[in-house]
């Protein structure tokens, strides 16, 4: 199918209404646009329906009404493979394959040198557990992640964007509980993660609202306030 241009991507929810069960609407009528480089915050109480917006992103589910578009390309007309090739989410549980550390990172991607994954694991604080591993890049991570702490595995989901170039990024802040050493590593990842990107914050944390330039506040499935962050 069609794809839109790399690095130069808008998304847009056209009238989106959505809901697990069909009498029940978890999402509704959700309009918005985010341009290529910008950043989203999405606040919402517990249950407004934000990490459904997430799942309708990668198509876990598809709206009952509405549609999600990437470049005026609707989400139905991607092939499943590439648009989640196009994202990427990070989240507390973060997602781990049976598998070498490399390929965790990479998502396989053989091209990707040992040095490109050397340095963004230096980067972003990871050396010290890249250097205990027993087969280094080769050691298997295995699907729960063999050890690693919920810190080092949210790090190791920002190695992967820095390493994989998604044009699209979810951050789901879910109120982790992180040492303050980690959290710090974690807020520069942050900041450099947005840098140059298209991202969605599922903000749980007012410090991760400065770094966005719009907003939109989510009550009961439906936008109460959407605007430039200075205004709200
Ligand atoms: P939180 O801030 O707690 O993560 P949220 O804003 O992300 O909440 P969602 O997880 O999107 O909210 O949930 C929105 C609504 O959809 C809630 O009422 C929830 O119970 C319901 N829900 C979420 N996932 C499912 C599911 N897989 N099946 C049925 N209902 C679901």
């Amino acid at each position: 199918g069609a794809m839109p241009a790399a690095g130069a991507l808008t998304l847009t929810f056209e009238q989106v209404t959505f809901g697990y069960t069909k009498y029940e609407p978890v999402l509704q009528d959700i309009s918005f646009q985010l341009p290529a480089g910008h950043v989203l915050g999405i606040v919402g109480r517990t249950g407004s329906g934000k990490t459904t917006l997430s799942r309708l992103l990668f198509r876990m589910y598809d709206p009952q009404s509405g549609q999600i578009c990437l470049n005026d390309v609707p989400l139905t007309e991607m092939r499943l493979v590439d648009l989640r090739q196009r994202l990427s989410l990070i989240t507390q549980d973060v997602q781990l394959f049976d598998a070498s550390v490399r390929d965790n990172l990479t998502f396989f991607d053989r091209s990707i040198s040992d040095q490109q994954i050397h340095t963004v694991l230096a980067e972003i604080g990871l050396l010290d557990w890249y250097q205990a591993l027993p087969e280094g890049l080769a050691t298997r991570l295995g699907p729960t992640g063999n050890g690693l702490s919920a810190g080092e595995a949210q790090l190791l989901a920002f190695a992967r964007v820095f390493l994989t170039h998604p044009d699209l990024v979810i951050l789901d802040e879910a109120s982790s509980r992180l040492d303050p050493v980690t959290e710090q590593v974690i807020e520069k990842a942050v900041d450099r993660l947005f840098e140059q990107r298209t991202g969605i914050v599922i903000a749980h944390r007012l410090a991760t609202l400065q770094r966005v330039d719009e907003i939109l506040v989510i009550e009961h499935g439906r936008i109460v306030e959407a605007g430039p962050r200075a205004t709200l």
